[in-house]
């Protein structure tokens, strides 16, 4: 359907070796985007696995190592994407990190390097994708939050995680206010419990049944779950849609 359609144009996924950010990005090639795959170095088979899995579609795909909370890695990596794929139209912000220490515990060296990857490292990707965007006018970003940022995990010991997460929807919103004017749409998406790598920790491996348990739909999403989600901010469809948390959570924080 043309209103959903993101034939010809180029979007940038962080996060894209793994999860939830390599499944948004062959979801947004079967959608006709070519895609821009950057991840840290050591998820180089996970990125090559993306490309595959986006050429194999007829769609290009452009593997990218680099990592989040450098700025000076992530304006060149944005600047490869135009000069490969072309002008760059959107992007979905998906790199992130998750661990678990009670509060009283923790050492300030995890607490920032939980704040650094996941709301700096989001900072500096819409930063450095605004620079390419905000100059033609058009754009729409989309970034990865989390009900975490909304909600407190029963049981889940991770202060720096779900602050994190409350800092990339706020975030999300700032920038959409000062953005709007010029073309530029900013949203989260805001994932519920979801099967990935990051649920395979050793500290939430027994939890699992307890998060379906706790998810009004009895289960955890499944990563093709967030395509449509995302499609649908990055598109045409969501013209009139900026600043907003799109949950997805299978109804979780209705209770
Ligand atoms: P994942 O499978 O671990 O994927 C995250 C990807 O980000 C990994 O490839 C990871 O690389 C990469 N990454 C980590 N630090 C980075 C950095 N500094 N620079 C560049 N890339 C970096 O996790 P996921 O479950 O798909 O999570 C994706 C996003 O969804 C995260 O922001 C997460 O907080 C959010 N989320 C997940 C869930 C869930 O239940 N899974 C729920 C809500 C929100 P390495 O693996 O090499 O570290």
């Amino acid at each position: 359907m043309k209103l959903f359609s993101l034939e010809g144009r180029t979007i940038l996924v962080t996060g894209a070796g793994s999860g939830i950010g390599q499944r948004i990005a062959v979801g947004l090639a079967e959608a006709g985007a070519d895609v821009a795959c950057l991840d840290l170095p050591r998820a180089a088979e996970g990125v090559a696995e993306t490309i595959t899995r986006i050429t194999a579609l007829g769609r290009r795909g452009l593997a990218l190592a680099a990592d989040v909370t450098s700025a000076e890695e992530i304006g060149p990596a944005v600047a490869e994407t135009e000069a490969r794929l072309g002008p760059l139209a959107g992007a979905v912000n998906s790199a992130g990190i998750a661990n678990a220490t009670a509060a009283e515990a923790m050492e300030r060296a995890q607490w920032q390097r939980m704040i650094d990857v996941n709301l700096t490292g989001t900072f500096l990707c819409c930063q450095a994708e605004a620079r390419a965007m905000l100059p033609r006018g058009r754009g729409a970003i989309v970034n990865i939050a989390s009900m975490s940022g909304s909600i407190v995990n029963r049981g889940l010991l991770q202060a720096h995680y779900n602050t994190s997460k409350a800092g990339v929807i706020h975030l999300s919103r700032s920038l959409a206010m000062e953005w709007c004017a010029r073309g530029l749409r900013v949203n989260a998406i805001s994932p519920g419990y979801t099967a990935t790598p990051m649920n395979s920790r050793p500290e939430v491996a027994d939890a699992v049944r307890q998060f379906e348990s706790e998810t009004p739909m009895g289960r955890m999403a499944h990563v093709d779950e967030l395509v449509g989600p995302a499609i649908f901010l990055l598109s045409d469809a969501a013209s009139f849609v900026t600043g907003i948390d799109l949950l997805v959570d299978g109804g979780f924080v209705c209770w």
